[in-house]
């Protein structure tokens, strides 16, 4: 704009000219592509990503490298150039792998922040049309409506109750309210009334504005340095481990100096005692586990995605696991959403519609006969007022028809075309005026029309609970207008909820004058169509997920702003629990914390709510020690998700300001994705305490060999150097398979995880102390062996370092189920990672027993196919007696259940 006049203080016509664009139509498809090219995607620019050098060298910035790195300057101080060579080797090849690890944690979040993409409504070529955000551009004609992110900047010429928040650019949290009226030229960016945002949020009513900036050029765009948002990559059990690694970091290296305090004042020579010193704290410093844990997570959420879940926040995984009761909303994620009105209410009959999805033609009956819609005035007039009150639209694509908008609203399109109203002719005829848009709270929707004698016409549709004391009249069968009969309707609204169908009221009120605007105290002294009653079938796949959850001891509770009647019929058909007590909101408001508390626990079907309900049931169940996952997808949702422990937002159908509130996105709205979500939580979380219980014993086997050796005087077993081989090589590679770990059978099986249980918890610590027992037993044991039978002490140590990773490598079979038994054909066959793992480490393993350079470097010896055979042998042993001890759990837990009274029923 080469003028000086802002935006803001611009009136809309001048706006508009100095952009080329028409507020009434917005931009033609060609001119917005033009546009598209000239200025780029609307894309905030993102602050590059660290190079993959930078990546490479941020592998070294750890304490444990540091005390190598410092090994190193001082073996090579002391003379011993080998060592410093094989310390430095091991610390490179550990960055090469660590840098691929977190390449491939990186890779797996960034791919699902692209499955989050926004979308943005625009008018192009007059029509209204979604599309990715990415592609709007200067000039187009934005729509807003509540829950809304703001895709670009724009100049508002329209608004309707437009409340925006403006947090992230101007630290205010009060939602400001917007207008088109121009403001004045000096107005602070919190104080352009006129303007809406980029990455701003519409926390209520609709609006209209021009884009004049896009992508780098608005105000998001200026300020997106300060903004890289890195989503939080850590969980609560990654930061508790590497605390766990630090302490335990700080605990060894203050015992190595103790040791070297000791050895020096009793003489020992120092170089070979420092050394060793360093082969302790490689042997004891669990320092790959937090990368393996966090590995472990991104590999997970990359799988979740897949499956239709998309996680925002890493810690949810976690809690996943957790989760003891899932509040659901009904429609369209219990249900499939594809709706079709099958029962019409007039006030004489009671007629059956039938047809198939969306598809314009069918029949009516009444009573069992025929019935001709065109010869029954109060069909048509519903018909018309449905059609009308609508922002859906049909096409037909080949046999299929098609919608794009809401599908109750889809399915009232479709019956307008069975009783013979074509609906673009009737809203051509009878053009809008203004609109109120449907929202969950008030439950109805109304369009302000001109009607046909030029006269105007309000059309109503809603809840009929909110519809019906509003209604003055009724339309009789002659055309006629006769007084309401409230009872009678009524009985016949509940008489089809219970039938499990959704209630519709259709109304209108005629209007003598002329009207602009459309205000909510018109919607009063209306006159009643009709109602209809519409068809939702549960998901199939639904009513198994319900199962399956109750099975894992989780409770399913539905949510819904259906009647109380449609409600009970679909969680009885869903198979819910206690399907035939309804809460209603009025029921929630009447009752004070505790006894929600209590009331909520008990109940599984809530109906007649608004969001505001959803909160206090969430607080309600968290206070009654649940642990809450609730979906929602509407703006007023965003608090109740927000409390709940784990939020789940609609991918498909729900607003921006649903999704920025939610730990997890479900892509495509489907109740069965939260079940899978959930077995996928749980199953992320059996690999991170697969990784913990793989790792701990390889390094507690480890240090108790050196620190007994150094203690009691002994030769070290194992020498330093190859140490430093088993724990940066062979462990990490084989404990990253654990990632890839598929679900044990019958995760599903067993109640949720309390949220309190620690980690290491008593099996968990168990495990590790038996385990690090058995490594302990496995080096010593073979190395004392082989130096019996009068091997030389470098034979020796090779087969204790050879005997250490065939034991990781059976140990790793036994991991795998943690509680299960392990040795079985599935178990056996492995997966392919841990194929993969194993032949690498094998081939490494020979390489560091044959091969002449690694000979040098680690001081090995071949050996012999006797003594390459006695090591196998030990690894299978080791996994017998982790299969015994396996069995021996097992017996202990169910002898411990059986003793609990409670639990025989
Ligand atoms: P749910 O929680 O099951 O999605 P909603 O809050 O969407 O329920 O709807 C509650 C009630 O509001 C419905 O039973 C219906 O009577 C009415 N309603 C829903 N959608 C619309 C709409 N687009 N226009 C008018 N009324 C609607
Ligand atoms: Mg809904």
């Amino acid at each position: 704009m080469a003028d000086t006049t802002p935006w803001h203080h611009a009136p809309v016509p001048v706006v508009a000219e100095t952009l080329d664009s028409d507020p009434a139509s917005g931009l033609s498809a060609s001119e917005a592509r033009a546009r598209l090219q000239r200025h780029g995607p609307n894309a905030v620019p993102r602050p590059p990503p660290p190079s993959a050098f930078a990546r490479f060298l941020r592998q070294f910035d750890d304490l444990l490298i540091y005390v190598l790195l410092a090994a190193a300057g001082v073996t090579a101080l002391l003379g011993h150039v080998v060592d410093t060579g094989v310390i430095l080797a091991v610390v490179v090849v550990n960055a090469i792998i660590g840098f691929v690890q977190e390449g491939k944690a990186e890779s797996a979040l960034a791919a699902i922040g692209d499955m989050l993409a926004p979308r943005a409504r625009v008018l192009r070529n007059g029509e209204r049309q979604e599309l990715p955000a990415e592609a709007v551009v200067p000039g187009d004609v934005v729509l807003l409506e509540a829950g809304d992110r703001v895709p670009a900047d724009l100049r508002l010429f329209e608004g309707r109750g437009l409340r925006v928040e403006e947090s992230m650019l101007t630290g205010e949290s009060v939602p400001a309210e917007k207008a088109p009226e121009a403001v004045d030229a000096a107005a602070e960016l919190g104080d352009r009334f006129s303007m809406a945002y980029a990455g701003t949020l519409v926390r209520g009513g609709t609006g209209r504005g021009l884009v004049v900036a896009t992508g780098g050029a608005t105000e998001l765009g200026k300020i997106s340095g300060m903004l890289a948002d890195a989503p939080a990559s850590e969980t609560p059990l990654v930061r508790q481990m590497a605390r766990f690694a630090r302490a335990l970091t700080g605990f060894i290296l203050a015992i190595c100096a103790l040791i070297l305090l000791l050895g020096y004042l009793a003489g020992r020579p120092l170089g070979e005692l420092f050394m060793a010193l360093v082969g302790l704290s490689v042997a004891a410093i669990p320092e790959g586990l937090p990368a393996i844990l966090t590995v472990t997570l991104a590999i997970g959420v990359q799988g979740m995605a897949r499956r239709n879940t998309i996680v925002r926040r890493l810690p949810a995984i976690e809690a996943l696991g957790t989760v003891s009761v899932i509040c659901s909303d009904k429609t369209g994620t219990l249900t499939r959403n594809e709706m079709a009105v099958v029962t019409v209410a007039t006030a004489e009959d009671i007629i059956e519609v039938s047809g198939s999805g969306y598809s314009p033609h069918g029949a009516f009956q009444r009573e069992g006969v025929d019935l001709d819609p065109a010869s029954t005035p109060t069909l048509l007039a519903m018909a018309t007022a449905g059609a009308l009150c609508n922002e859906a639209r049909l096409w037909c694509e080949g046999e299929n028809w098609r919608l794009s908008g809401d599908p109750m609203e889809g399915a009232l399109l479709a019956l307008a075309g069975k009783a013979g109203v074509d609906s673009a002719l009737e809203r051509r005829r009878q053009r809008e005026i203004d609109a109120i848009p449907f929202d969950a709270d008030n439950r109805y929707m109304a369009s302000l029309r001109h009607d046909h004698e030029g006269g105007h016409v309000i059309l109503v549709k809603g809840a009929p609970e909110v519809l019906l004391p509003r209604c003055r009249r009724a339309l009789c069968a002659d055309g006629s207008e006769a007084p309401m009969e409230p009872e009678h309707w009524q009985a016949r609204a509940t008489a089809i909820a219970n039938q499990g169908q959704r209630v519709l009221a259709l109304a209108r009120r005629c209007l003598p004058g002329e009207t602009a605007e459309l205000r909510f105290d018109a919607i009063d002294e209306l006159t009643l169509l009709g109602l209809v009653g519409l068809m939702d079938p549960p998901r199939k796949e639904a009513i198994d997920a319900v199962r399956e959850c109750q099975n894992a001891g989780i409770r399913i509770k539905m949510i819904t702003g259906d009647h109380a009647g449609t409600a009970v019929a679909i969680a009885r058909q869903l198979g819910l629990a206690r399907p035939a007590r309804a809460l209603s909101g009025a029921d929630i408001d009447a009752l004070d914390d505790d006894a929600l508390a209590r009331e909520a626990t008990a109940t599984d079907v809530f109906a007649r709510t608004s969001p505001a309900h959803k909160l206090r049931l969430v607080t309600a169940l968290q206070s009654a020690g649940e642990v809450v996952a609730m979906t929602g997808d509407g703006v007023n949702d965003a608090p109740a998700l927000q409390r709940a422990d784990i939020g789940i937002a609609m991918g498909a159908g729900g607003t921006d300001a649903a999704r920025d509130a939610a730990e997890i996105v479900l892509a495509d709205d489907n109740f069965a994705t939260i079940a899978i979500a959930v077995k996928a939580g749980r199953t992320v979380y059996d690999n991170l305490r697969k990784a913990i219980v793989f790792l701990l014993p390889v390094n507690g086997g480890e240090s108790l060999s050196l620190l007994a050796a150094l203690l009691l005087g002994l030769t070290l077993p194992i020498s330093p150097v190859q140490i430093l081989w088993v724990n940066m090589v062979s462990s990490v590679l084989l404990a990253m398979t654990l990632a890839f770990e598929a679900s044990e059978r019958g995760v599903m099986g067993r109640p949720p995880r309390p949220p309190s249980e620690p980690l290491l918890n008593g099996f968990v610590l168990w495990r590790i102390a038996f385990v690090s027992m058995l490594f302990m037993a496995g080096i010593f044991g073979t190395f004392t062996l082989a130096r019996t039978q009068g091997a030389p002490l470098e034979e020796a140590r090779t087969i204790a370092v050879n005997t250490l990773v065939v034991m990781e490598i059976f140990y790793l079979f036994a991991v795998r189920y943690l509680g299960q038994a392990s040795l079985t054909v599935r178990g056996a066959l492995g997966t392919r990672p841990v194929l993969l793992a194993i032949s690498a480490v094998t081939l490494l393993q020979f390489l560091f027993t044959y091969a002449p350079f690694m000979g040098r470097f680690f001081d090995t010896r071949p050996l012999s196919l006797t003594q390459g055979f006695g090591i196998v042998l030990v690894g299978v042993a080791t996994l017998i007696i982790l299969e015994l001890e396996k069995l021996l759990v097992r017996r202990f837990h169910r002898q411990r259940r059986e003793q609990r009274p409670e639990a025989t029923p």
